[in-house]
């Protein structure tokens, strides 16, 4: 008999047994479910935040045990490790040796599967892309033993169905990517104060150039004049001479390293309406200066919440729910606004609210979910049915601004928001591994 063991994804809301079928090699074909018809899914780190990484009623393929780094060639950066590697693993290995993840989302703990199944982005989208343009080739497994090697020259169609491609269309056993060259651990950063959405924009537009790395935190917490205030931080990777006294300790983002843990699940979300103005005046007012510069280390810089471990029980046994839009650029500021203001008014909204804009690389897989434009990521603690009509109003903003939301973000999207945000859909269900499925691809194709 197989064992079954309960799994929840990052927002803590869905936690359903699932039957677990462990991935030991990657030499072995899969390990399939007893009964024909049950369907499975490849499991990584569980830092998807909805249903994109689970299964319920079915089986989930535990991949992490996939953590060989198979090749490192520090002469070029090239890099082949199993996908179950975390991006951590990969960061400790390369960085004494000059070289840094081409693109790393705002987590380090993240396998490279599901780097790749969801094609993650980060600060630096506007001139990097997302991860899936920095990977050279992977191995696909299929539930009928086959394997191909992908790539974007061969296979071309199963890399783009695969990039971004949530896990559906089979087992990715090892990827080999292109690391960047990075001459130390530092990066040379700025955090500037700004008042609206339209200076957000401008800073936006003259940082595109000359940094690398743009993001901003935004305040949702009010309406009326002080609607779209926030700090907007960017940096590049610092040159080979730093000059030591410009390493600040006071740049918003510069919390430590990941030794701190939430203990324990406390009975209440200790987020609400006073914590959040209280935590979002505090943390703006907090720079004073307009602009604030210095050298600061890549970790505060690019994981700030992986300071606290398990921070996602904050929220209460009840958990939380996250939504991140993406809108095309005709329609970014007219629609961010009625965003902002529309969660604002209802009172639910979170601190991290985060916008940043995408660029013009085009992204490689058909579900990709970066695209040009804007994009906003907050997160909800779940307030049950309130909170459902509040994302449905947002939906209506994105979808008549010709917007989409991330997959790996998302626990209860419609079929027919989906498929609006993914005209692509049809042409993706052709290589769908008849053996696997998931609850949000049940939901956005049966819904
Ligand atoms: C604090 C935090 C910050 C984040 N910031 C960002 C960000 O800035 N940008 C961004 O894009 N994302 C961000 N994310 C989301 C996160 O990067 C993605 O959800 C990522 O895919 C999670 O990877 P995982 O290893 O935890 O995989 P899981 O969440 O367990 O699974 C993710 C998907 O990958 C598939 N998968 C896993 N392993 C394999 C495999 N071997 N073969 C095939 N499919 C596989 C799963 O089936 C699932 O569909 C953030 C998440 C957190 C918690």
């Amino acid at each position: 008999m197989t064992a079954r063991q309960v799994f929840q994804s990052w927002g803590r809301v869905i936690r359903e047994p699932h039957e677990v079928l462990p991935v030991t090699s990657r030499h072995l074909p899969l390990n399939l479910p007893a009964d024909a018809s049950t369907t499975m899914l490849p499991f990584g780190n569980g830092r998807s935040y909805g249903d994109s990484n689970l299964n319920p009623g079915g089986a989930l393929l535990q991949g992490r045990q996939l953590d060989r780094f198979i090749s490192f060639d520090a002469a070029t950066g090239v890099l082949r490790a199993e996908a179950g590697v975390l991006l951590a693993d990969i960061i400790k290995l390369a960085l004494p040796q000059g070289w840094f993840l081409p693109v790393t989302p705002g987590t380090q703990f993240v396998t490279l599967g599901g780097a790749v199944a969801n094609d993650v982005h980060g600060k630096n989208h506007h001139v990097a892309g997302s991860f899936g343009n920095h990977v050279r080739g992977f191995e696909l497994l299929r539930s009928d033993g086959s394997r191909r090697l992908c790539s974007p020259t061969e296979n071309p169609d199963w890399f783009a169905a695969t990039v971004g491609g949530l896990g559906l269309t089979g087992l990715i056993t090892w990827v080999e990517i292109q690391l960047r060259r990075v001459a130390n651990p530092y990066l040379d950063a700025e955090s500037i104060k700004f008042s609206s959405l339209e200076e957000f924009f401008e800073l936006s537009v003259e940082s595109e150039l000359d940094y690398e790395y743009t993001v901003s935190w935004i305040d949702c917490a009010f309406t009326g004049k002080r609607l779209g205030r926030g700090l907007f931080n960017r940096g590049n990777h610092a040159p080979v001479v730093m000059d030591p006294t410009h390493v600040s300790k006071k740049l918003p983002s510069g919390v430590g390293q990941g030794t701190l843990t939430v203990p324990f699940t406390p009975p209440i979300s200790l987020i609400n309406t006073l914590s959040l103005k209280s935590f979002n005046t505090l943390y703006y007012t907090k720079q004073r200066p307009k602009v604030v510069r210095g050298l600061t280390h890549y970790r505060p810089f690019f994981y700030p919440l992986d300071a606290l471990l398990e921070w996602n029980r904050i929220y209460g046994p009840k958990g939380f729910y996250q939504y991140q839009c993406a809108i095309p650029p005709e329609q970014a500021l007219p629609a961010t606004h009625e965003l902002l203001q529309t969660i604002a008014a209802s009172g639910m909204g979170s601190f991290l609210a985060v916008l940043k804009q995408f660029g013009a690389p085009a992204s490689l897989g058909m579900l990709s979910f970066p695209t040009p434009g804007v994009t906003l990521a907050l997160d909800f603690p779940n307030h049950g049915p309130r909170l459902m009509a509040l994302m449905a109003q947002l939906d209506r903003i994105v979808l008549k601004a010709g917007g989409r939301l991330y997959p790996a973000k998302d626990g209860r999207i419609s079929a027919e928001m989906f498929k609006a945000g993914y005209p692509r859909w049809a042409e993706f269900k052709n290589y769908v591994d008849p053996r696997f499925s998931s609850g949000q691809w049940r939901r956005v194709m049966e819904g």
